[in-house]
């Protein structure tokens, strides 16, 4: 085992809260000479950042909403003794993200409120291990430039991303197109309605939704999951990375969730990662990256895993990947507005506003009255403003379509 760096890896933890915050932590936990954290963040849950910071006594932390900060700076001032200093807003994010004491930062927020951030890292030349996969969604071609020109290094932490840089080989740097690659196989458990009946998925409830076979995730991505615009995110955000045209990524469903995704050689060698479905393992191979630390997943115990299943995805009932295809031809604008659309919708869902099937409805329909408009976003600026203005449509399809 090779032995770990002198001194412990810096990290800063946005979406500390979350699912991907969580996991991260339990990693920390368990190698506590290996890594330090000196910034966290959360939106609203206050009381859980507490809990982190009095275990993690992290330097300084950020809630993103203004509210919130100012709560969590009464519970604090009654229960912590050491100075800390907290910031809030999306500016408070920026600034922990580009800490000169900060080393790797863990882009866990989810959504393109996640974008300032992870652009502030990388313009900040950090290391950033990337789930927030809607910034890369958003403003795709503005982070690569971004990253190459400061030499931040960009690690996938989606399972299918990781477990892709992993099948790429060691020598493999994320934005260069790899040599050899015939394509990539992006697997997709197919999600909870994968089976059912097509006339019922549209009414399926947020309950049904947020039931996932394999994977325990926050809510947003548990849905996205369930549509498969999760899968289409994936997509646009696996062209970016690997710098791969859309048509050499496939899609295939693989129910078991045990291939996190394979690369296909041009000599006809196909390289897999496997694993169980547990995030922590390809959390904990960024973090050690280039090394190996232990995860804390469970071993998968091969003689008991059975059959691996692979079939092509059903388009009838996943019109997400169609629109996905559509935004990867048409360009970053589209996977903007798409992306805008698709978060709205989902939130609408979730709230009980619309119906299941309405979430694709509204993301096509504002697809359809959008796409064009836009000239390609240059900046952050042109990001905000295709984001806004896609969000303000989809509020209005909502309101026009809503359930009684
Ligand atoms: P969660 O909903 O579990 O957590 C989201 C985190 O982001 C929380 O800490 C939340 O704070 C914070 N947050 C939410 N909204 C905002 C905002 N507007 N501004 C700042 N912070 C905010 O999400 P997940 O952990 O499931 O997902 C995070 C990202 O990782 C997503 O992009 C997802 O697609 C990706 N991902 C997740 C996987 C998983 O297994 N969960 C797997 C692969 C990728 P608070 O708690 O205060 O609300």
């Amino acid at each position: 085992m090779k032995k770990p760096a002198d001194r412990p890896q810096r990290l800063a933890i946005l979406g500390a809260t979350g699912s991907i915050g969580s996991s991260t932590l339990d990693i920390v936990r368990r190698h506590p000479e290996r890594f330090r954290v000196i910034a966290l963040s959360a939106n609203r849950d206050a009381e859980g950042l507490l809990k982190l910071v009095e275990e993690f006594h992290p330097k300084v932390v950020c809630l993103a909403d203004s509210g919130a900060a100012e709560a969590f700076r009464k519970y604090l001032g009654t229960r912590l003794h050491k100075e800390i200093f907290i910031v809030s807003g999306s500016a408070g994010l920026e600034e922990l993200a580009q800490l000169s004491d900060v080393d790797t930062v863990v882009a866990g927020i989810v959504g393109v409120a996640g974008l300032p951030s992870v652009l502030a890292a990388a313009r900040a030349g950090k290391r950033v291990l990337l789930a927030n996969k809607e910034a890369m969604v958003c403003a795709g071609s503005l982070l690569v430039d971004t990253a190459v020109h400061s030499g931040a290094t960009i690690l996938p932490i989606d399972s299918e991303h990781n477990a892709i840089f992993q099948a790429l080989g060691s020598q493999y740097r994320c934005f260069n197109r790899p040599e050899h690659v015939r394509r990539v196989l992006l697997t997709a458990s197919g999600g909870p309605f994968r089976e059912w009946p097509l006339e019922s998925i549209r009414s399926a409830t947020v309950a049904q939704a947020l039931k996932h076979p394999n994977w325990t995730m926050g809510k947003k991505i548990t849905v996205d999951s369930a549509t498969m615009a999760n899968k289409g995110l994936e997509w646009i955000e696996a062209h970016w990375l690997f710098a791969l045209a859309p048509q050499e990524i496939q899609i295939v469903v693989h129910p078991e969730s045990i291939v996190h995704s394979m690369v296909e050689f041009s000599d006809a060698s196909t390289i897999a990662q496997l694993g169980p479905p547990d995030m922590r393992t390809p959390i904990a191979n960024a973090l050690a990256w280039p090394d190996r630390i232990e995860s804390g997943s469970n071993y998968l115990d091969w003689a008991t895993v059975g059959s691996l299943r692979f079939e092509p995805p059903d388009p009838v009932r996943f019109p997400a990947l169609r629109l996905a295809a559509n935004c990867l031809e048409s360009g970053q604008a589209a996977s903007n507005i798409f992306n805008a659309a698709n978060e709205q919708a989902v939130d609408a869902f979730l709230e009980g506003r619309i119906c299941f099937g309405q979430i694709q409805d509204g993301v096509e329909a504002v697809l359809d009255a959008l796409e064009g408009r836009f000239p390609e976003p240059g900046s952050l600026d042109d990001v905000v403003q295709i984001d806004r203005e896609a969000r303000t449509m989809t509020s209005h399809w909502i309101s026009m379509n809503e359930q009684s």
